[in-house]
């Protein structure tokens, strides 16, 4: 890391794409599903258009995306139709339907309404739509009902048969498949093959049938149908910890956080440390302060629990997580100002990982890459170009 940096998040677009590699070799024993690599929210942290160039270098063909915004973006990075198949799924009623038209992005539709607004841009833009239909399958989130299912599957049906929109995909999202074996899993399994019968009968013949993330990915080989999206476990994280690691997966994580200490000092027995003086130094000791704080996306819920590699030995914060820096105790070790702290990364040296700070900060590590700010540079290695 830049001696000039504060702190900065590591990228490893070659872990990323070793992660597909990885993925898609899982997949290939049980059937032949193709990978959407999911890089809404900024890929997780870890950055858009990077990861999807990684992920099309990988040999990935779909990306997913969930706001409309988010899909425009990596068009206008130069991401073309022709590289890229685009979903995103989040909508409302003033999204750009017409510049998702016009970048061929493939729409979700959970509704009449969304399928409205998709034909009113179809006839703006003089082209027609890429839709797929969502079914809700027992989330309880987006998608339609399974009693609005064959009135919306007509009406796109209709709506394609009229040239205006071709029909591109029917799928839906699971609940619970980060818990194998749960009873939501089978019972929207079954809700989903029967949405697909409908469409099937109401003459639909979507390219891509879908309902895996990564959980189900790795854990529900029947979940794959024609595609599966992965967001998660291309970062080289796991979103089933209870059942391996990412390693027991074949992943790697992809990023790295880490800092420059910016003061050590020497302070007596009995001090206070941070706010509310939730931590007193239990005798004479060394502090370091760490240089990034929940401004920078380090969870102010991990205050006295969240863990730091620094000076070779796994640490503990001390006391709160304020908004730009924390501090450790070094006990009887010492550091220099400039020394680099590890966060989280790959958990090869030693150093903690994302899901440490996880069970930390009592959430998954799902939000911990993903709160990581625009405060924090991003510097990749491990790419193609
Ligand atoms: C975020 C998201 C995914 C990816 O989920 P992971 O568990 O990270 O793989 C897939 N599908 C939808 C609809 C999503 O919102």
């Amino acid at each position: 890391m830049d001696t000039a940096l504060r702190a900065e998040a590591l990228i490893d677009l070659a872990a990323l794409r070793g992660n597909l590699a990885a993925l898609r070799e899982r997949i290939r024993r049980t059937g032949s599903a193709e990978i959407m690599s999911v890089v809404k929210a900024d890929a997780y942290g870890h950055g858009a258009v990077p990861c999807a160039r990684a992920a099309l270098a990988a040999g990935v063909r779909w990306l997913g995306t969930a706001t409309p915004e988010e899909a425009l973006a990596l068009r206008a990075a130069g991401i073309g139709p022709e590289q890229a198949r685009v979903l995103c799924w989040l909508w409302t009623p003033g999204s750009p339907w017409r510049d998702a038209v016009a970048q061929d992005l493939d729409i979700a539709v959970s509704g009449l309404w969304a399928l409205t607004h998709v034909l009113d841009a179809v006839r703006a833009v003089g082209r027609p739509a890429r839709v797929q239909l969502k079914a809700d399958t027992g989330l309880g989130r987006n998608g339609a009902q399974p009693a609005d299912w064959p009135e919306l599957v007509a009406a796109a049906r209709a709506a394609e048969a009229e040239g205006l929109i071709s029909v591109t995909g029917v799928w839906s999202h699971f609940a619970c498949a980060d818990e194998p074996g749960h009873p939501s899993i089978a019972a929207q399994l079954e809700v989903f093959r029967e949405a697909l019968a409908v469409a099937e009968a109401a003459g639909l013949r979507p390219e891509v049938r879908h309902i895996a993330n990564s959980p189900a990915t790795l854990t529900l080989p029947e979940s794959h149908f024609d595609l599966v999206r992965v967001g998660l476990a291309q970062y080289g994280l796991s979103p089933v910890p209870e059942a391996g690691s990412p390693a027991d997966f074949g992943l790697r994580p992809v990023m790295t956080l880490q800092a420059r200490i910016a003061q050590v000092k020497r302070v007596p027995q009995g001090h206070g440390v941070s706010y509310g003086h939730t931590y007193t130094t239990p005798g004479e000791t060394t502090l370091a302060l760490v240089p990034v704080g929940y401004a920078d996306g380090v969870p102010r819920h991990a205050s006295s629990s969240g863990p730091v590699w620094l000076a070779d030995k796994w640490r503990t914060v001390a006391g709160r997580v304020a908004m730009d820096q924390f501090i450790v105790d070094l006990g009887g070790d010492s550091a220099e100002v400039g020394d680099l702290a590890v966060l989280f990364g790959t958990g090869d040296h030693g150093e903690p990982t994302a899901e440490d700070w996880a069970r930390a900060a009592g959430t998954i590590s799902y939000e911990i890459v993903t709160r990581i700010s625009a405060r924090v540079p991003r510097r990749y290695v491990g790419g193609l170009d």
